[in-house]
């Protein structure tokens, strides 16, 4: 990810995508469009999520596989410590590299089903993501990001706490965080010099910033309160006047309003130096597409860093 996002060009940004475990055969095939969509763009990295306690396991993991095999794209696994025990964390660390991916971003993850319920670590698990840095980086040559949040995490007490943690992460041999979606720039700024005031040799590392291009007022909503955060009222206005008063929303001017709001943030964050934006996709191509038109992001394959595209999905779906 570090080599990827160095060797952008000079002056260009380089931009990521996340995608989730698809639950079923149809959810697989909408994913492997977006994919191959995305293959034409060239983005820096494709993240995959990891369902809430490995509920999607054996499918997220052959699917990433399937990311390093054929396509030219470069997969970051996503691994969480919720419900698992050390041997199975491992297990999971060796059934990624078995696939060729050595890109993990390492998580606590959230209690399943109330993600803002309380938090038991397996009895033979560890109870926070720095403990997960640490085992992922002894057990080979692994590439660790973590996560970072803009707001300060939900559990934090406060700001200080929580940079302070993100900074214990990165010490323990995380070479990168991505943050928590967020609608206002200035929060994002802020981590960025907490970071850096608090050490700066950590704070030189990338915070890549996660956007989320909003198609839906109700979706947004609901996700920000799962994540323990709100829509700020700004962005909220302009959405709910697109939306109007159809219970079920006017959803192609919230979706016009949501790429708009999704270029403004990607137009200040570059401008702001930030070193890529990463883009929730929800398995779909188009919305992530415009608004990285609109910021003039899709660029050719680095030199040297392709992959081994075949233009096809496995399993012939398409
Ligand atoms: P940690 O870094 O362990 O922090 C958790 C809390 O504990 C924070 O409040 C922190 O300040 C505090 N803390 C940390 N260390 C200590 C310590 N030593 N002593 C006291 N307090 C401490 N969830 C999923 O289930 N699957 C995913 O794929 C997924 N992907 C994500 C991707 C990104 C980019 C982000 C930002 C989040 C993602 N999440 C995912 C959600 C994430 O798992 C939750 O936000 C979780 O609550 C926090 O995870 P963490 O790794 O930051 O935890």
């Amino acid at each position: 990810v570090i080599d990827r996002l160095n060797s952008a060009a000079h002056g260009s940004v380089p931009f990521s995508v996340e995608f989730s475990p698809p639950r079923d055969e149809a959810a697989e095939d909408r994913l492997w469009r977006a994919v191959r969509t995305f293959e034409q763009m060239h983005p820096a990295f494709v993240s995959m999520t990891y369902g809430a306690g490995g509920s999607t396991r054996d499918r997220t993991v052959r699917v990433t596989g399937e990311l390093a095999e054929v396509t030219n794209l470069l997969p970051v696994a996503h691994l969480t410590a919720v419900g698992h025990s050390r041997t199975e964390l491992r297990a999971m660390v060796g059934a990624y590299a078995d696939r060729g991916i050595s890109n993990i971003l390492v998580l606590r993850g959230d209690p399943p089903g109330d993600p803002l319920g309380p938090w038991e670590k397996h009895p033979d698990g560890v109870e926070y993501a720095e403990e997960l840095v640490r085992l992922v980086c002894e057990l080979g040559d692994f590439h660790v990001g973590v996560a970072s949040f803009p707001e300060g995490h939900h559990r934090a007490p406060d700001l200080d706490h929580d940079t302070r943690h993100l900074v214990a992460k990165l010490r323990a041999g995380a070479e990168y965080s991505i943050t928590q979606m967020f609608f206002d720039v200035e929060d994002y700024l802020r981590l960025r010099d907490r970071v850096a005031a608090f050490d700066p040799e950590q704070g030189a590392k990338p915070i890549i910033p996660e956007i989320m291009p909003i198609t839906s007022l109700r979706s947004v909503k609901r996700a920000m309160e799962l994540s323990g955060s709100a829509l700020p009222a700004s962005v909220e206005k302009r959405l709910s006047a697109a939306a109007g008063s159809d219970p079920d929303e006017n959803r192609a001017a919230v979706r016009a309003v949501g790429i708009e709001i999704a270029t403004e943030m990607g137009e200040r964050l570059i401008a702001e130096g930030a070193p890529g934006l990463h883009f929730i996709t929800l398995n779909f191509a188009k919305a992530t597409s415009e608004v990285v038109d609109n910021l003039g992001l899709a660029r050719p394959v680095p030199e040297g860093t392709g992959g081994i595209g075949t233009g096809s999905a496995p399993g012939g779906q398409n």
